[in-house]
């Protein structure tokens, strides 16, 4: 395992004996849906550092909303969890197991005056509580008395009160420049019925009393949360000192894991599955454990993914592609090969005799280092893939074709004799003949076949239901546009049939194949006795390559903070963020991050004022910018709103890609000037010219003609590698989009 910042620290404190060199993290969901890809990256660090360091990792259920948890989210959590490689041992814990003691604290607070019953409404807390610029006004009723209070609290208790007639809040101070501080509720009326406590209590605690102090009541040495939680730290840390807790825990934050192509917020995850757009929460389209496992993804290709993403505070956005790509390599070693046809055309061998062959067919191709193999009957009636034929194909078509040879994989060569057609003028059923010196596929005059395509015997061969699954959602950020379930892709899911050899029959849920020349498959739970039903885990080829070459070029791969509701948080925007919404068109993720980071906003609206691009400064702002302060551990940006506002102009006039634009920003984060200085001193801008793209591109092409072939016979997989090598032909320099035009345009 790499190491990074929460490891180094870790690994610091221990050394230094801290917590007398004890690790104690945990992992703490909350049972109101399934557990989702990004809380793997939270289970894998918690979990995985534990281990590590020899210590502990809590799994703790932070359930202290009564109307969204449930004992099924319980149940899942703790399976998926386990799934996924890892043991809490004897440490389950629940929040809801701490109502008592938190209730006791509330009170120590309200004593010591440091709590307070609170009756304004939820419209006049938030008028009261002031905004980024303004400070918040005091509360009228925050001078109530410890009697007053105490008696109050515990009337609410009781249940005298209406469902938010009145709370209890933290007195901390409303002119406190972090909005957390403003003093926050601690304590809510909410008569509903809990489905560990049921109706003990119609009072709860809210996240940010609950959590410090779950964690401090534990000894958790390293609290370990997403960034959403950085503003909520020093309420993490008010709360402990006044509630007079006798071990301090600590809070460190780093970036959720967002991928594209995916939402990832169970709220929507929710909506999926209450609307029905899939079918349960172990639909696998979803993004969910539970979906990622009947999938066909092992626990160990996600622990590899998260390890490949690694722990940063810098917010990104990973490629859904890695994921997969992550995939293939896992299932590869673990996929024995066998033969399927999707859409079958009827060979018939005209010389082969009436009789039936058995070939010993291995399961492994030679790189991988696995043994064993079946039986594959052959016969003269055989089923190939239509695709894998043409009446005219291009010379480069290395598979079948009138008067051509192709290999049947692990049976012999056969060449196409005759086309057979219907009244519509669609080919039926192909004539062949067969060299009966090729048993194997070797051919015994040294003559080249160089196609091997799939087939199976049309006698014996199994036509199963499989469940073509592919990206959940069309667009890279779903949702950031327009509602997100309006971004679905229509063929997520495609129900097939295909022909697949008889080995299959007995397939069992969870068997694990790759279809030769198609894709991974994993059998369903839905298989039956003799029906296996398979689903598509992965294809072997990357489909959205194309795309998502694109979209990379496109788009910078930026992260996008996303402030999700935690009990008390609204999920709307806030007014703040609303208006810069309204006003200059950035995304509702960048008028969040705006809202709550205030040198952000500052530096936005200067570099506006000085003629800033507004879409490009919202991004460089939002994403790099906040990311290297963060990085960088500054307060804010060393740079002013003019040079930002230069910045954005040269990328968003082509002078600069994006990742130049990153790069140039790196080096004003070093001090190296302004942006226009970086540029003329490094000598970077793109180049746009598509004459000098062009004989950038001429070169490689000249210098790589292998790739350019094996590109020409079907291997699309080349172009991302040709393009590699013309940007780094060109230094880096060459405009990536004109890069790719020309490269295509050479290549077609
Ligand atoms: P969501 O925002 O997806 O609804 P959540 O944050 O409400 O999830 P919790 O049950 O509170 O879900 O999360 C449990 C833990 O998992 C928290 O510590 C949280 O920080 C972490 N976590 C949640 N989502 C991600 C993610 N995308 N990447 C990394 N960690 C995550
Ligand atoms: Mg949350």
């Amino acid at each position: 395992m790499a190491s990074d910042f929460i490891r180094d620290m870790i690994a610091a404190d221990v050394e230094s004996k801290k917590h007398n060199g004890k690790v104690c993290t945990r992992f703490p969901p909350e049972p109101n849906g399934y557990l989702h890809i990004g809380h793997a990256k939270s289970i894998c660090l918690n979990f995985g550092v534990a281990k590590e360091f020899g210590g502990k990792c809590h799994l703790r259920m932070d359930d202290t909303n009564p109307a969204t948890e449930d004992p099924e989210y319980v149940d899942a959590i703790q399976r998926d969890v386990k799934w996924l490689g890892f043991d809490w041992g004897d440490n389950l814990f629940y929040a809801s197991g701490y109502y008592d003691k938190l209730y006791e604290i509330a009170e120590r607070l309200i004593r010591n005056r440091r709590a307070y019953v609170c009756d304004l409404n939820e419209e006049q807390m938030s008028a009261y509580r002031g905004t980024l610029s303004e400070p918040g006004k005091n509360s009228p009723f925050r001078n109530r008395t410890v009697d007053q209070n105490l008696d109050l609290f515990r009337r609410m208790r009781a249940g005298e009160f209406k469902e938010g007639s009145c709370v209890l809040r933290a007195k901390i101070d409303m002119t406190s420049p972090n909005m957390k501080l403003r003093d926050p509720a601690i304590y809510r009326i909410k008569h509903a019925h809990h489905y560990r406590t049921g109706d003990a209590w119609c009072i709860y605690p809210l996240y940010d009393f609950a959590h410090c102090l779950s964690d401090s009541m534990e000894g958790i040495t390293h609290s370990l949360c997403t960034m959403e939680f950085e503003s909520a730290r020093e309420l993490y840390d008010w709360v402990i000192a006044a509630a007079e807790m006798p071990w301090v825990s600590r809070q460190t934050e780093f970036a959720r894991l967002n991928l594209t192509y995916t939402v990832m917020s169970k709220r929507k995850l929710l909506e999926l599955v209450e609307g029905k757009f899939v079918n349960g929460w172990d639909d696998p389209r979803m993004p969910t454990i539970a979906g990622l496992r009947r999938r066909g993804y092992t626990p160990e290709a996600i622990f590899e993914f998260c390890n490949r993403i690694g722990i940063a505070k810098n917010l990104s956005t990973v490629d859904l592609a890695l994921l997969e790509f992550v995939v293939r390599e896992d299932l590869n070693a673990r996929s024995p090969r066998i033969l399927a046809v999707h859409k079958p055309l009827k060979v018939v061998i005209d010389n082969y005799p009436d009789q039936i062959e058995n070939l010993d067919a291995p399961y492994w191709p030679q790189d991988v280092p696995n043994e064993g193999s079946r039986t594959l009957p052959f016969s003269r009636e055989v089923y190939i893939d239509a695709d894998d034929f043409m009446e005219a194909p291009p010379k480069d078509f290395y598979r079948l074709a009138p008067g051509r040879e192709v290999r049947l994989r692990h049976a012999y060569v056969i060449k196409c004799e005759r086309v057979i057609k219907n009244a519509e003028g669609d080919v039926v059923e192909l004539r062949c003949s067969y060299d009966p010196q090729t048993r194997g596929g070797v051919t015994a005059d040294g003559r080249k076949v160089s196609g091997t395509i799939q087939w199976v015997s049309a006698a014996h061969a199994l036509d199963v239901e499989v469940r073509l699954y592919d990206r959940l959602f069309v667009t890279e950020r779903p949702g950031e546009e327009r509602d997100f379930k309006e971004e679905m892709n229509p063929e997520s899911l495609v129900v097939a049939r295909m022909k697949v050899e008889p080995s299959l029959k007995n397939a069992t849920a969870n068997d694990r194949f790759q279809f030769e020349r198609v894709g991974f498959f994993i059998a369903d739970a839905d298989s039956k006795p003799g029906a296996p039903v398979f689903n598509r885990t992965v294809a072997l080829k990357d489909s959205w390559a194309k795309q998502t070459a694109k979209h990379v070029q496109s788009a910078p791969k930026t992260s996008k903070p996303k402030i999700e509701a935690k009990a008390a948080v609204a999920t709307e925007l806030s007014a703040e963020a609303q208006a810069l919404k309204d006003c200059h068109g950035v995304s509702s993720e960048e008028a969040r991050t705006m809202a709550i980071e205030p040198h952000i906003l500052e530096l936005f609206e200067a570099a506006l004022a000085s003629g800033g691009v507004a879409k490009t400064a919202a991004a460089l702002v939002c994403n790099d910018v906040l990311g290297e302060v963060r990085a960088r551990k500054l307060e804010r940006a060393p740079f002013s709103g003019k040079e930002l506002a230069d910045l954005s102009q040269l990328i968003a006039d082509g002078t600069l890609s994006s990742k130049q634009g990153k790069d140039v920003l790196a080096k004003m984060f070093d001090g190296e000037g302004g942006p226009k200085d970086i540029v003329k001193k490094l000598g970077i801008s793109q180049v746009t010219d598509v004459a000098a793209i062009e004989a950038v591109v001429d070169r490689v092409l000249a210098a790589n003609v292998d790739a350019v072939a094996r590109f020409r016979a079907g291997n699309t997989n080349v172009l991302g590698a040709l393009v590699g090598l013309a940007m780094k032909e060109s230094g880096g320099k060459a405009n990536p989009k004109t890069l790719n035009e020309v490269l295509r345009k050479k290549l077609a």
